[in-house]
């Protein structure tokens, strides 16, 4: 079997959601899972919703919502005949029907817990799950919407819950697979799952890619398949590089690296259970299916220029601490980093010289609680809007200088901190976030435009 995930664009609209059926058309024989996301821009209206609600505006969330089920009524009476569409029209009102009280409810406390946020947002992929199977069923594929809820089971951490692997794949195994064995091609939500008590979760933003894999571990596929809109993972953002080259083999771990440090083409969680089962992930454009995309395994080859992609993660803060006293005491950093620990806040990139540290985290939530926890122990202070910025590539392990040639690149752009060695496979490095377009176009340049880049197309 295989899993096939469509994101936001590729079910945005009537066109895009006949596209993905006819791209699974063509391959009922491998016995493929349907994952979607919501339809284009759908999380963020309904966030927008519930933020609006838990301000206590609830004509605004209502008036969101209205044109969220204007949308998804239209998208259906175009895709399926009139006594399919009158039918489905009543899942559709009953939907938001729910949604809306809910929304009232939120008004009416006027606060938006993050427990019913992911309720609020779980809405985009639960519609857009049940739109493709009643389209793909009008279109003639055997399908049917299988609940999230019943399979994508996580902790209760709401807004970034996590996933239970063995919960997920007996689940999975028990209701998809004979879905699958009686010919019948599941369909099911990404980025929302439920606790085992069935309270509704989600598994952080973009997170369908690994819902995917999550599903696709679970039944052994042979491939994962991430359909999306652009041809593959590129040597950069092509919205900042619009001569980024598409990377047509990929390692798990160079993908990884650059999926956390901002390639958002895919989920930085997607490749861990393709890891666990040795399954290749192969990252596809929907709006051009037959090109052969980008294919993600356990081994690259090595390609012949020095980097293999470039990633950007703008909304970094760098976070100075100094204790001219302490530093070097035994046990300091220690303390430090419990502190983050204790907030859940994830550190980066690391700087430590003989009176200071400097770190980078990339949520400012907790940093005032984080902050006053710290100065009793040394002095801190942060600036926002940096960005890391991260080069990737196996053939980093064997060359030296390359850091050298980075900052000859970017030339008068200042760079904050730099770190090499953490990982063999990457370079990453921390400059001011309005910097970024010009830095990377710079480092593309040095690194993409000799004759060998050939190699990436
Ligand atoms: P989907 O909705 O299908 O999940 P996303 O918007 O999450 O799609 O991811 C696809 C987008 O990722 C592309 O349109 C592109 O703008 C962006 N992107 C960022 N870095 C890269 C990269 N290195 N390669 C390809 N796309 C990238
Ligand atoms: N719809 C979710 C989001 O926008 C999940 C996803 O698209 O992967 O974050
Ligand atoms: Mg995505």
């Amino acid at each position: 079997m295989i899993v096939m995930k469509f994101g936001g664009t590729s079910v945005m609209d009537p066109a895009a959601i006949q596209r993905a059926c006819s791209i699974v058309q063509g391959r009922l024989e491998r016995k493929p899972v349907v994952v979607v996301s919501a339809m284009a821009k759908v999380t963020d209206q309904l966030l927008a919703m519930g933020r609006a609600a838990g301000g206590g505006d609830s004509k605004q969330a209502l008036e969101l919502s209205r044109a969220l089920r204007e949308r998804h009524q239209s998208t259906a009476r175009q895709l399926l005949n009139p006594a399919a569409y009158g039918e489905f029209q009543c899942t559709l009102e009953q939907e938001f029907d729910t949604l809306d009280e809910l929304l009232r409810g939120v008004a009416a406390v006027g606060e938006l817990s993050p427990r019913t946020s992911d309720n609020v947002v779980s809405y985009g992929e639960r519609l857009s799950s049940k739109i493709c199977a009643a389209a793909f069923t009008a279109m003639g594929v055997n399908s049917a919407v299988v609940d999230a809820r019943q399979v994508m089971i996580t902790d209760g951490q709401h807004t970034r819950a996590v996933p239970q692997v063995e919960e997920i794949d007996a689940r999975t195994q028990a209701i998809m697979g004979p879905m699958l064995a009686s010919g019948c091609v599941p369909i099911v939500g990404g980025f929302i799952g439920a606790t085992r008590d069935g309270v509704q979760t989600t598994i952080g933003r973009g997170g369908s890619d690994y819902s995917a894999a999550l599903f696709g571990a679970a039944l052994n596929a042979e491939v994962i398949e991430i359909w999306t809109d652009v041809d593959g993972m590129k040597t950069t953002d092509p919205n900042l590089c619009p001569e980024a080259h598409r990377i047509k083999v990929i390692s798990f771990a160079e993908a990884a690296e650059l999926a956390y440090f901002g390639a958002k083409v895919l989920h930085p969680a997607t490749v861990l259970p393709a890891i666990r089962k040795n399954i290749p992930v192969r990252v596809l454009n929907s709006r051009n299916p037959g090109n052969e995309g980008t294919l993600i395994v356990a081994r690259a080859p090595h390609s012949r220029s020095i980097v293999k992609a470039i990633a950007a993660k703008k909304g970094i803060t760098i976070v100075d601490v100094s204790a001219t006293h302490m530093l070097m005491a035994h046990g300091f950093l220690r303390q430090l980093f419990e502190v983050f620990d204790r907030y859940r806040v994830s550190v980066d990139v690391v700087a430590t010289s003989e009176v200071s540290v400097s770190m980078t985290v990339d949520s400012t939530q907790a940093l005032p609680q984080i902050a006053a926890e710290l100065q009793k122990i040394a002095d801190v202070h942060y600036t926002e809007r940096n960005a890391i910025v991260c080069l990737v590539g196996e053939n980093l392990r064997e060359t030296s200088g390359v850091a050298a040639q980075v900052f000859s690149a970017l030339g008068n752009i200042n760079v904050r901190m730099i770190s090499q060695g953490a990982s063999e496979i990457n370079i990453t490095f921390v400059i001011d976030e309005a910097e970024v377009p010009e830095a990377i176009r710079r480092l593309h340049k040095h690194f993409f435009t000799s004759p060998d880049a050939a190699v990436f197309d």
